[in-house]
């Protein structure tokens, strides 16, 4: 939809009746249709709604939801400064009501950000997105992806075997994601536990692709291997990944390190992108892609490891604080007054005094990291979740079925060859019952 059709629909365009104003989101959504499919233009749509109801002279309000007044970063700051670490203590000083869908899982990620306790742990499960409470990405067919951390992109060939094997013997989906790591696909609710068992005695951790937090530190081969390299990427990423990994922000964070300018990593593209120089590292901030795809801007130029690093813990940690709800860094940065160079004056200059503060709380989240996988697999009771049936925990979902594709993989079968697998009756209408002709063609997953 046109973001003048929204601007009209805002101002009341006469399709509805009364020809009333649009004074909220939910509104707009409702009166458009804008917003309702993968969500990822609503926050140009609040942006086109706030626009026009600041030209017309209204208050924009900046409450998180209709249960709670304070905008998301003064929200973040009384939790931080009264060191609160439940929902209900939070509710019971900030809010109304019993939550929605809005703070709830805004509450969630922000204790997340603040202390690394264990997500789903002390009620906080129930606040969590769809994702986070099975602590996998649900796909459309009810199953879930797997998806191991690989950081840096590097892994050994013995790491890769291990893959290959759990694939082969849950019979997942793979494929190699834009991140540098492997995906599997075709995952039931209770097999999770199973499968990350074998992962994690492998070695491997919790990739955490299902969380508002880091997900992968993208890299090129570096000067290791490329004639052209100038300084060691590979390893640049290696130690960025697992510094920031687990760390929990407003929206999902992606990284790049390029080992010179030629740019192999795309790390422009990325939240934070490090190219290599001569001299050490240029820091670049605020790439996305998404919906509104953004370059990264230049913070800082032939930076030295340390240096480059400190910076980055203050950015992150500048932002976790202060953005709005799903907010990515190029929006953010865009709004706020003075854009990159309000960054560069925080994160380079200090001149809020809040540097040693930010790297303080970045290295609380460092020293208390721990893989929720591995964690989750430790305790009896936090496995009881990944059952899907809570009456019968050894019983699997059949309605879960797939077939075998044209290019030697599964995917999720279509509701016309479920029935067919199922020998069921398709209906059709009213209650047509149809047979199924040719079953044998159908491969339905026993694993
Ligand atoms: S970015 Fe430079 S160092 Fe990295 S692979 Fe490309 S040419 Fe080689």
């Amino acid at each position: 939809m046109a973001a003048g059709s929204i601007r009209d629909a805002v101002n009341g365009c006469g399709a509805c009746e009364g020809n009333a104003p649009v004074r909220e989101l939910g509104e707009l959504k409702g009166c458009t249709r804008a917003g309702t499919s993968c969500g990822s233009c609503v926050p140009m749509l609040k942006k086109l709604l706030e626009g026009e109801l600041t030209k017309s002279g209204v208050e924009v309000s900046k409450a998180l939801c209709e249960h709670i007044e304070l905008s998301r970063q003064e929200l973040f700051d009384a939790i931080r400064v009264l060191e609160l670490t439940s929902f209900e203590e939070i509710m019971a000083k900030y809010g109304t009501g019993s939550g929605c869908d809005i703070c709830k899982p805004t509450i969630a990620n922000i204790l997340a950000s603040q202390n690394s306790a264990y997500v789903l742990d002390a009620g906080r499960g129930t606040l969590q997105d769809t994702n986070d409470r099975a602590l996998a990405n649900m796909q459309k067919d009810g199953t879930y992806s797997v998806v191991p951390r690989i950081a840096g992109g590097e892994i050994t060939p013995k790491k890769l075997g291990v893959i290959a094997a759990v694939a082969e013997q849950y019979g997942l989906y793979t494929k190699i994601t834009g991140g540098q790591r492997i995906d599997m696909f075709g995952a039931r609710l209770e097999q999770l536990p199973e499968i990350w068992k074998l992962l994690v005695d492998a070695g491997f951790e919790s990739g955490q692709a299902y969380g508002k937090s880091l997900r992968t530190v993208k890299s090129c081969v570096g000067s290791t291997w490329c004639r052209f390299g100038v300084q060691d990427s590979v390893a640049m990423a290696i130690q960025l990944e697992l510094r920031y990994r687990g760390l929990r922000s407003p929206h999902k964070l992606k990284m790049g390190v390029s080992g010179c300018a030629r740019e192999c990593a795309e790390a422009r593209g990325k939240d934070v992108g490090v190219i290599a120089t001569a001299d050490g590292w240029n820091l670049y901030v605020g790439g996305n892609g998404g919906a509104t795809p953004a370059h990264a801007q230049l913070l800082a130029k032939d930076l030295d490891d340390e240096t480059l690093i400190r910076y980055i813990d203050r950015y992150f940690m500048y932002y976790i604080r202060t953005a709005d709800r799903l907010q990515r860094t190029a929006r953010w940065q865009e709004e706020l007054d003075g854009g990159i160079r309000h960054v560069e004056d925080v994160v380079v200059h200090d001149t809020l005094g809040i540097a040693a503060d930010l790297e303080a709380a970045m290295a609380k989240h460092v020293d208390t990291y721990v893989d929720e996988w591995a964690d989750t697999l430790k305790d009896p009771e936090r496995l009881r979740r990944f059952r899907s049936f809570v009456n019968a925990p050894d019983q699997k979902d059949d309605s879960i079925t797939f077939v075998s594709d044209d290019r030697g993989q599964m995917r999720p079968a279509t509701a016309e060859e479920k029935a067919l697998a199922l020998q069921q009756p398709v209906l059709i209408g009213a209650s047509i019952p149809v047979r199924a002709a040719a079953p044998e063609l159908l491969d339905k997953n026993e694993v």
